[in-house]
This record gives C-alpha cells, structure tokens and sequence, in this order.
C-alpha cells in the first residue's frame, strides 16, 4: 500500500446500537469485527445484535410513532433539512468513513454524501406538501364527496447492503421519516460504520427518542427479526435477489408490505453511429464505478459490429490504465472489493468465463494485496449461455458481443431475469427514444451516465424490483392510502336545484 495520509477522524467511532435515543450495548453481548477492505486489517468492532436487540427497536420504534404522524409535514421537513445540513457540515469526515470501511475511492464516496443531502433536502420539500393533505375524488352526480387522505405506514424497517451504504440508507429512511414513519435500520454488518455516524448527526438534528434506531448485526439475526416482527408494518429491503426472496417469505408468515431493490445485469447498446469517445466513457463508467459493485452495472456491452473492433480496443486500453488502489491516494480509480467474500465470488467468474470459452482481452494491474483488489477485466465473444454473461458478477468485470441488427440487439438486451437499468448510446435520436421504450428496464439513459436525481425513480422489471425508489414513489411507498366517503354537504347552490 501506497503510504497515503489516513483520514484523522475527529470524533471516536461510533459502534453501538442506536435505541429509543440513546447508544446502547445488545443484550447479546456480541461484537463483530468491520474490515478495512484495502488493508484487511480490523477498523473497530461493533456490537452485533440479535432479536431482543430489535425488539426493543420496534417497540421505541412504535411508542414514538403517534406523534411523530401528528406533527405537521412542515415539522418534520425541518428535521430532514437539519439532517441535510448535518450531513453536508460533515461531508469529508463520512466521505472518510465510507472509503475506510467500503473502500471506494475517497472522491466517490464525496458524491455519494452530496446524494444523501441531496436527497434529505427534496423529501423535506414533499414532506411540506402532506400538509395540503386531502384531495378530493370527482364523482360525477352523486350525493357523496369521497377524499382520499395518505397515512404514514407505520413502524418499518429498512435493510441496507454495503455498496452504497449511506446512499441506500437515505433513499429509504428521508422519505419514510417525510410520511410519518417511525424506523429501525439495519446497515450492513460489513460497513456499519457511514450509518451509524449517519445516526450521530441524525441524533443531533433533535429527532424526538424512538423516531429513528439503528440495530447493527448480521441479516440471519437482526434482519430476519426485523422481516417478522409483528409491529413492523413494511419492510424496504435492498440486496441480492436471494436474500429479498427470504425477506419476502419472511414477510408473508405477517403479511407485511415489502419494497425490493435487488440485483442487475444490465445492458448498454452502443449503435455504429455513437461518438466513440462518449461510448467509451459510459462503458468504463457503466461497469467500474465503484469496481463495479453497482446494482445498476451496465456489465453486458452489445456493441453494432462495424463499431465493435474501435470500441473493443479502445476499451482494452482503458482497461488496462485503470489505476487500482488505496481509496485515499490521488489518482487512483478503482479501490478494493467490499469483502472477502466478494472478493473471492468475483474471482470465481472470472475463471469461470475463462473456462466457458469467453475471450480474455485484458486484465490491468492490481495492488497483490493484503486486500481485496481485483484486476479490472475484459472478456469478448463472451457465450450467452456462460455464468458471466447472465449472473450478476457485482465486480469490475465488463462482457462484449456484437450485434447486427436493432432488434438482435433490443432482443438480446431483454434475455435476462433482471431488469434494473440500461444505456443507449447513438447519435440517431429517434431510434435512442424507439430502443429505450422497447427495452425491459426501470431506469434508461440514452447517450447519458448514470445520474440518478432524487427527484425522479429508481428500480426496476422483473427479478429486479418489487416498488420504485424516489421521487413521490418513494414517499407512496410508506404511506397508507385512506378513502374517506361522507354526505356532500349541502350548498346553497344544492339548495337552489332541490
Ligand atoms: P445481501 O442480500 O447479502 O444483504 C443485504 C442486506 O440484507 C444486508 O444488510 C444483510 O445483512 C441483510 N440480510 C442477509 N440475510 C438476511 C435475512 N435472512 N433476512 C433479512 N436480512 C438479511 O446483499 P449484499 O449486502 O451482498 O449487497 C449486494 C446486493 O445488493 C447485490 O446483489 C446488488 O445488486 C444489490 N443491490 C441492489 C440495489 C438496487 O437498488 N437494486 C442497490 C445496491 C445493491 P448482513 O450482510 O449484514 O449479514
């Protein structure tokens, strides 16, 4: 490792749970170590909880519900707003955390805390419109007036995974705090820690006791607890398509409602006609932003054939300059793989793409370790049947096959279980607009990178998705909605044509 300067943390570390208001020890009197990714070298241990440990959560959770619904969108907007303002004051010290516990490069994770901010600052806006609160259905001739009201779900509970931890975490919580929600979170137990320093500044926005818990421990434990306690009203789950089919099981025994944001293997079509220079940039981007551990990866290129040579070496170059490294040194690129764990699932694909007969262009370089470094690579002519074109690889693995025509290439695009996102890349407009309706995904961008605003939506078809993410969808997905049918009241106008 390079010996860059390692952030110098202000403030100790929080590593207990967040209950009722308060730091506090589990009853399990567990602890579970969290690992910095580029070094393997142990950060902190944190306390692992267990189901008294949620219990308590959902309990506080659910005391401290009552009058969190009764304060009016326009205080609760406050409170998200000072959470905004918190997490901006703090920008370079999560943006540290993050790094150091997820491994990312230091100028990623400062993106992902402008996200959160970003994305406390727009719920806070909707929150304020609740306050209009009713809105009449038009029901033409009848002696009824029916008003349709929207209630906050209840106590929820939110499990997150360990890519984006802060990102996936404020997508979830600013809305369910903005309808009225009262939540326990459930961080990954490989990246705790962006969370619960996230629950420091959360602390000192003022929220009332209860509002908001954080319960820190492994899925089997914590999670599972949270996905079938009976006072939890719904469950927001992002992760593996695996663990959000349990989540959903799970959730049935109590017939909870569930949002999934789950796995990805998407495509980007690049067209013959593409800018090249903008092609390369969004396949590189599309596949090695955070060393590929996206749900949203655009892993599988399908390139027109006449374009395929100029694009597959001008990738190859890229591939092979990515510069892989501590997250912390300037100029580095691509940090480490999260955990072990990946690290080694992700090395599993790669032999076996060498082995189902893909073709290996390149590899570039990587740091032998200790870490969890992987060389970022390249295959081609890659068989539609092989592992590495059809699972989610969740690594800096990036897959090419040529197409002929449009539709081989919309065709091909659509073969898969998942359907989170995709790209298009063409200078021809009309065939950009044509491809993206006809293309199986939540999220297309067309000649664009990956902006996702909190302002719009997020998630996707098929095995991807169950719900969307953001904008009002977001906020609906924690609300009741409730039909209030009464008497018209009587109008001089009424009066009049008796
Ligand atoms: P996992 O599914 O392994 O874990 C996600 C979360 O679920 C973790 O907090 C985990 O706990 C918890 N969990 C594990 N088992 C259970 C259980 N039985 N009941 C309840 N909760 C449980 O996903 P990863 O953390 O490995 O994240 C990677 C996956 O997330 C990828 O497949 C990726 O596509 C997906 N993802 C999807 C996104 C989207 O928006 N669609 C965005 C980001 C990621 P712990 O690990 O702490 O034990």
């Amino acid at each position: 490792m390079s010996a860059q300067a390692r952030p110098l943390f202000e403030f100790p570390l929080r590593t207990r749970l967040f209950i009722d208001g308060a730091w506090c020890v589990p009853e399990t009197k567990q602890r579970l170590p969290v690992v910095n990714p580029s070094t393997e070298e142990t950060i902190v241990e944190v306390e692992a909880g267990g189901p008294a440990d949620v219990d308590r959560a959902v309990r506080a959770a659910s005391h401290a519900f009552l009058a969190w619904k009764q304060r009016s969108g326009a205080q609760r907007a406050a409170f998200l707003r000072a959470i905004a303002r918190g997490v901006e004051a703090h920008c370079e010290h999560l943006a540290a955390l993050q790094s150091l516990n997820n491994g990312k490069p230091i100028a990623e994770s400062r993106i992902d805390v402008g996200d959160v901010a970003a994305t406390f600052d727009y719920y806070a806006d909707l929150a304020e419109t609740l306050d209009a609160a009713e809105e009449e259905i038009a029901i033409p001739s009848s002696e009824h007036r029916a008003v349709i009201r929207r209630e906050p779900a209840g106590v929820v509970g939110l499990i997150v995974p360990w890519n984006f931890p802060m990102v996936t975490t404020a997508w979830k919580l600013a809305p369910a705090l903005a309808a009225g929600c009262t939540v326990v979170l459930k961080p990954s137990e490989f990246t705790p820690l962006p969370e619960l320093e996230l629950a420091a500044i959360i602390e000192r926005a003022g929220l009332p006791p209860g509002v908001f818990n954080v319960v820190t421990g492994t899925g089997t434990e914590v999670g599972a607890a949270l996905t079938t306690h009976p006072l939890v009203s719904k469950v927001s789950f992002t992760g593996s398509t695996a663990v959000g089919e349990q989540v959903m099981k799970a959730a049935a025994s109590s017939i909870k409602g569930v949002s999934l944001e789950l796995g990805g293997k998407s495509p980007i079509i690049v067209f013959a006609d593409a800018d090249l220079d903008l092609a390369v940039d969004l396949v590189v981007g599309g596949a090695f932003f955070n060393a590929g551990q996206m749900c949203s990866a655009t892993s599988r290129v399908l390139v027109e054939r006449p374009l395929a040579q100029a694009l597959i070496a001008r990738l190859a170059d890229r591939v092979a300059r990515t510069v892989v490294g501590d997250p912390f040194a300037s100029g580095v690129q691509m940090g480490p793989l999260t955990n072990r764990a990946q690290y080694e699932r992700v090395q599993r694909f790669i032999s076996r793409g060498k082995a189902d007969g893909a073709s290996l262009v390149v590899q570039g370089g990587a740091p032998e370790g200790p870490g969890y470094f992987v060389q970022p690579t390249l295959f081609v002519d890659v068989p539609t049947s092989s592992a590495v074109w059809r699972e989610e690889i969740f690594g800096p693995v990036l897959c090419v096959r040529s197409f002929d025509t449009e539709d081989d290439a919309v065709a091909s695009a659509n073969d898969t279980e998942f359907g989170l996102v995709a790209t298009v890349v063409t200078r021809d407009a009309a065939r950009g607009q044509r491809v993206a309706g006809a293309l199986q995904a939540g999220v297309v961008w067309i000649n664009a990178p990956q902006l996702i605003f909190p302002q719009t939506s997020w998630g996707g078809y098929k095995k991807s998705s169950i719900g969307r993410e953001l904008g009002p969808f977001g906020l609906a997905a924690f609300q009741e909605v409730k039909q209030i049918l009464s008497p018209r009241p009587v109008t001089s106008e009424r009066l009049f044509e008796a």
